[in-house]
Order: C-alpha cells, then sequence, then structure tokens
C-alpha cells in the first residue's frame, strides 16, 4: 500500500473516506483502513485533519526530478518511411523545448533506417537515439518498448511525445507503465508552464465538451501522445546535422513474445486524410450514401479527397476510416469542404485548424457557419454541381 494510518492518531472523523477519489478506504469502527483500490494519489495524506495517514517510506523517496532533461519524440517509421506525425512532433518538440531551454531529441527504432537519422536531424532534432537491429524492423510492442525503456533509463528525458498512431497508442502506455509515470493521451495543446517548467497537455475530456489540462508533477518523464494532423509540421532545413547516439540493442529468449508473420494492408490503410490538400466532407445532409459520389467529383476536380462525418459512416454510407473528428481523424488541409454537416463540437474538434472552411448548409443557423471562412446555404446538390460548372469554365493550368 501506498498509504499507512496510524492507529494511534486516527480519530475517526471519516474525512478520508468522503475524499477518496478511489472509494480505497472504508472504516472498521474508528479506524480508517486502506483498501486495495488504493492508488497512492495521496489526497488523504493532504485531508486528515490529524495527520493519521502518511505515505510508506517507500513513497516518500521522491525521485530526483532534476535528473531528467530533454524533449524526446518518438520517430515512428513504417516500411522505412518517416510517419508525418513524428515530423509534426518535431515541430511541437522544438517549441517546447526552447520554452524549457533544452535539447530536441528523436528516439529512432528499425533495421537499416540510418537515413532517417539524417531526416530528423533536418527537421530539428540536437540528437538522434538510433536503435538498430532486425527485431526493430517491423513494431512489436515487447521490443521496442524494452529498447526504449533502457534508452529512457540511461539518458533520462524530461518529455516523451508519441503519435497518437495505433503504434504510439500501444507504446505509449507500455513505457508509462515501465517508467512509473503518468501519460496523457490524445492531446490537442502542449505548453510549458514559464514557473515549473513542466508541460501543460491540454486533451477534449467528456465528449468534447470539456478541456482538461493535465500536468504530470512528480514523475519523469512526462509523457503525451498527440493525434496526427494537430501540431505545426517542422520546418526541414537541409544539411542540418546532429548527433548520432546508436543504442545498445540486446535481446534474450523470451523477451520478445510474438512475431510478425506477414503485414497485410487494409484498404482502409490507403485513405490518407492527413496528407490531404483538400477534403470534400459529407454528413447526413447528403440523404443517401450515393451523396459521396457527388463529393468525388468535386475532390477529384481538386485533387482531393472525400471524408465524412460520424454520422454518416454510423448511417453505414461510408467506411469509418473516412471519419473526420473527435473519434475519427483530425485533418488540417488547405481546404475543406463541410457539405451537409451541422457541426457539431465533436466533428470541428477535428477540422477547426483546416486552412479555407467552405459549408454547405440549407439551415442557415447550422453551427458549421460559425467556423466557416466562407458558408454557401443552400441544397448541396444544387450548389456542387454550380461549383464544378464554374470550374470547367478556369481553364486548367
Ligand atoms: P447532422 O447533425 O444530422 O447534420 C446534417 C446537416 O445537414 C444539418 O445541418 C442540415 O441542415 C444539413 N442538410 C440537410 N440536407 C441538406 C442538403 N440537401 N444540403 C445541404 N445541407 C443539408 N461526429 C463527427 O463527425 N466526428 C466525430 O469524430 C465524432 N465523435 C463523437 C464522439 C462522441 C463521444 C460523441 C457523443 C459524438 C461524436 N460525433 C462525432 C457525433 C456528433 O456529435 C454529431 O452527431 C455528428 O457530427 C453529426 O453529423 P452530421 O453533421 O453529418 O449530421
Ligand atoms: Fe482517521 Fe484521518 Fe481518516 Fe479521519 S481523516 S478517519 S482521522 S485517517
Ligand atoms: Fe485513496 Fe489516494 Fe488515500 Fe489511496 S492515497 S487511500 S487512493 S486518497
Amino acid at each position: 500500500m501506498a498509504v499507512n494510518v496510524l492507529k494511534d492518531k486516527c480519530k475517526g472523523c471519516t474525512k478520508c473516506v468522503k475524499n477518496c477519489p478511489f472509494s480505497a478506504i472504508t472504516m472498521e469502527g474508528k479506524l480508517a483502513v486502506i483498501g486495495a483500490g488504493c492508488t497512492g494519489c495521496g489526497q488523504c495524506v493532504e485531508v486528515c485533519p490529524f495527520g493519521a495517514i502518511e505515505k510508506t517510506e517507500e513513497e516518500k523517496k521522491e525521485k530526483d526530478l532534476s535528473a531528467y532533461h530533454g524533449v524526446w519524440v518518438f520517430a515512428e517509421q513504417r516500411d522505412g518511411k518517416l510517419m508525418q506525425v513524428a515530423v509534426e512532433l518535431l515541430g511541437e518538440g522544438r517549441k517546447l523545448a526552447n520554452a524549457v531551454g533544452c535539447e530536441l531529441c528523436a528516439v529512432l527504432c528499425g533495421d537499416g533506417v540510418d537515413e532517417l537519422a539524417d531526416e530528423l536531424f533536418e527537421y530539428g532534432a540536437d540528437k538522434v537515439y538510433y536503435a538498430n537491429a532486425p527485431e526493430l524492423k517491423q513494431y512489436t510492442t515487447d521490443a521496442y518498448t524494452k529498447v526504449i525503456y533502457e534508452a529512457i533509463t540511461v539518458y533520462k528525458p524530461e518529455i516523451v511525445l508519441l503519435g497518437a498512431t495505433h503504434i504510439g497508442r500501444d507504446l505509449g502506455p507500455c513505457l508509462a507503465v515501465k517508467c512509473d509515470t503518468g501519460l496523457t493521451a490524445d492531446c490537442t495543446k502542449l505548453e510549458i508552464n514559464p514557473e515549473t517548467k513542466g508541460i501543460m497537455q491540454t486533451r477534449p475530456a467528456f465528449g468534447g465538451n470539456l478541456m482538461a489540462t493535465i500536468v504530470c508533477p512528480n514523475h519523469r518523464p512526462q509523457m503525451s501522445t498527440v493525434r496526427p494532423g494537430v501540431m505545426e509540421k517542422a520546418e526541414k532545413i537541409p544539411g542540418r546535422r546532429g548527433e548520432l547516439v546508436k543504442l545498445d540493442v540486446a535481446f534474450a529468449a523470451g523477451d520478445i513474445r510474438t512475431k510478425v508473420l506477414e503485414v497485410v494492408k487494409s484498404a482502409k490503410e490507403m485513405v490518407s486524410l492527413t496528407d490531404a490538400d483538400v477534403i470534400i466532407a459529407g454528413g447526413m445532409g447528403l440523404g443517401k450514401p450515393e451523396g459521396f459520389e457527388v463529393l468525388q467529383k468535386l475532390a477529384d476536380r481538386f485533387g482531393g479527397t472525400v471524408a465524412a462525418s460520424r454520422a454518416a459512416v454510423d448511417a453505414g454510407w461510408i467506411d469509418h476510416a473516412y471519419q473526420v473528428g473527435q473519434t475519427g481523424t483530425t485533418v488540417k488541409p488547405k481546404i475543406y469542404f463541410a457539405c451537409g454537416i451541422s457541426g457539431a463540437i465533436q466533428h470541428v474538434a477535428g477540422m477547426q485548424n483546416s486552412g479555407l472552411i467552405v459549408a454547405i448548409n440549407t439551415n442557415e443557423n447550422a453551427p458549421i457557419f460559425d467556423i466557416a471562412d466562407i458558408g454557401i446555404v443552400g441544397d448541396l446538390y444544387k450548389v456542387i454541381p454550380a461549383i464544378l460548372e464554374e470550374l470547367d469554365k478556369v481553364p486548367e493550368k
């Protein structure tokens, strides 16, 4: 247990019982008893008016936080290609590193992906920690967790950022548990507190109706996952160099409990909403799945892609891979068309940072118009053909 009740001091006032956020304290007569649900949050220590609860000796041993330095970005690669989210994290990581006054590093795992280290330097990494081994060619939870955890133990970064991709969402929690620290998932904003130099991690909570800012004051590293498409990409400076630190990689039998036999790419992976410059998104206002064919015509004209609201996905009109929003993909295209989409907060959360937002909706009071740069009140089945007609008059360059 992380806390002890001092029997001779406990007066049985029950204040700790009422204040324990995890309902982990019960009363046995006039004595408070800590149960198995205790997470060690320490709240009861603070609230007991008689000083009857104290942290165990193990808990009292505070970590030396001053030993932790630097911002690390997990440089996720697949098939030897750097994921765009890694470039976005380097952009954000640079701002954080400047605010803290520390270096920006990338941690790269793979098999013979040396050229990616050069790319990471060009995107702003001062140092690249590079784990190079055949076992790291394909992501496995065990191999990546082991290598990065060992690197964290040796080099002690104060902040670790990962993309909220399938891999990042798997790796982040594993690392956080092993490092005995916290992890804030799906952050949309990261800032440094100028006084504490700690990171303030903001993410949507309660279905997007509230933004929660989370801090990690007592443990290191501070860890966050960030959705692809949310942060600004780092600028590439060709020829920029940094320091390459090769990590020792050694696996014993049984270290990696899974084996990748085959990688089968699903059609869903072909949809790259995060890379699209132009997105034509449709919602329930389409009225039928065939509506996406109309949107596709506009998308083809712009060299863009179609996308959808969750309601359209839930209706079975289009695959989830196309969903934009809080529980879909976060996008930041140059132009975003919202066609027959009302503009619910959960949808807006995934597209509000688009360059130019064009909304087409029959209801002039639809909330989407509050964030649209260009609002067109009208039936999308009339407006889109009219736009296509006008575009056809423009000579192709
Ligand atoms: P509606 O709200 O039904 O809007 C349809 C719009 O089309 C209306 O504004 C109407 O005026 C207009 N319209 C009708 N006919 C036409 C026409 N002919 N021409 C032009 N306009 C027309 N939603 C997401 O999109 N993404 C998410 O990731 C997401 N995550 C969620 C997570 C949670 C926890 C919850 C609770 C909800 C989430 N939602 C998400 C759902 C969200 O709250 C909305 O229900 C959804 O976005 C509504 O989709 P819509 O705008 O297509 O449909
Ligand atoms: Fe005992 Fe303190 Fe809990 Fe009151 S708050 S029941 S005194 S441990
Ligand atoms: Fe409850 Fe936190 Fe006290 Fe544990 S440390 S008993 S979880 S208040």
